[in-house]
């Protein structure tokens, strides 16, 4: 699935060695002193492409401030620096900044309009910053819900942490939404209710159900886990079928009717399936590929096997998903998709 792109991430143009250029008459003193400054400048770029490749906005914040200190007046690391704010959380210290600014463009507009809102959704729902959680509303969801989202969310969080002794660096993004109309981006099928897209997005109506929103929460979770721990691309049938296995909800299920799906289909993203009877195959084949891979029946892992499983999807940022399920578990996915399709 697709992490989204927040909107004023706009890449840094060439400007910085352009302001750099300006400097100076031809003296050799100055070529020195210019080539330096270009140096500079093109290190502080390079860094700061890493930083955002990272999305780690602290550090953004610390490059952008030194290439402000170069170029003042460029509007674009003005952006830039309103932008490391708002993801920071520091909404305040973001609307103060673009105050500072004496213009607005439609993304600092934009900027401005989330933090202020954001600011008033959480004092009228009386919620304070989360430790693990970057919250976002959607809609108007109901105050309730939201803090009962928000526990269960903490309580599945240090499960998942000690489960797979992993402790993301960041905070995880939440978008607590009311209606199905924010359910992320484009249409999707109606048998999704919370999905994880970069962004673990609830539909907060659903902390009405006690029964159904624990193993949702989980099961998100675990997919934003995964995707902590590895940074890479994983197969759908290996992702789903973790979640269901730490969800629980699967467990017991019988083999729902009909021809096996292939293992192409079982790799690309399920929420493209629009029939609710063929989802429902490939989360099932997905969750028996993975209990074989585990050799564990009715879902019942012991912990070291989850601790294998973090070291094997961390090894798909260097190797083939192939060489790594085969280094750690001794098979290839189509061994196991053949094994469950007996
Ligand atoms: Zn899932």
């Amino acid at each position: 699935m697709q992490q989204s792109k927040p909107p004023f991430r706009l890449f840094l143009v060439i400007a910085i060695g352009v302001v750099a250029l300006g400097y100076g008459v031809h003296t050799y003193k100055n070529v020195a002193q210019r080539n330096k400054a270009i140096e500079e400048s093109n290190r502080l770029v390079d860094e700061f492409n890493e930083c955002q490749e990272a999305a780690d906005w602290k550090c953004t914040e610390r490059v952008v401030r030194a290439l402000l200190e170069k170029a003042p007046d460029d509007k674009n690391l003005q952006l830039h620096l309103a932008g490391s704010l708002y993801e920071q959380e520091r909404y305040e210290d973001c609307i103060a900044y673009i105050g500072t600014l004496g213009y607005r463009n439609e993304e600092l507009e934009y900027l401005e309009k989330k933090s202020k809102s954001l600011l008033k959704e959480m004092e009228e729902l009386g919620i304070a910053r989360s430790m693990h959680f970057r919250v976002e509303f959607e809609g108007s969801p109901n105050r309730d819900d939201v803090l009962e989202a928000l526990s269960v969310l903490e309580v599945a969080y240090d499960s998942l942490c000690r489960l797979f002794e992993f402790y993301p660096e960041k905070k995880m993004h939440v978008v607590l939404y009311q209606s199905s109309a924010y359910q992320g981006i484009g249409p999707r099928p109606e048998w999704v209710g919370a999905i994880f897209d970069g962004k673990l997005r609830i539909p907060v109506g659903m902390m009405q159900y006690r029964e159904i929103y624990r193993p949702v929460l989980f099961h998100e979770l675990t997919h934003a886990f995964v995707r902590a721990m590895t940074m890479a691309k994983v197969p759908l049938w290996l992702n789903e079928g973790i979640a269901q296995l730490v969800d629980g909800a699967g467990s017991g299920k019988e083999r729902p009717p009909g021809s096996v799906p292939s293992l192409e289909s079982l790799a690309a993203p399920f929420v493209k399936e629009s029939r609710t009877d063929e989802a429902t195959k490939l989360y099932w084949y997905s969750l028996e590929m993975v209990k074989k891979m585990f050799r564990v029946n009715e879902g019942l892992a012991s912990k070291s096997q989850f601790l294998k499983f973090k070291d094997c999807v961390r090894d798909f940022r260097y190797k083939d998903v192939d060489a790594a399920l085969r280094e750690h578990y001794g098979v290839t996915s189509k061994e196991l998709w053949e094994q469950v399709s007996r």
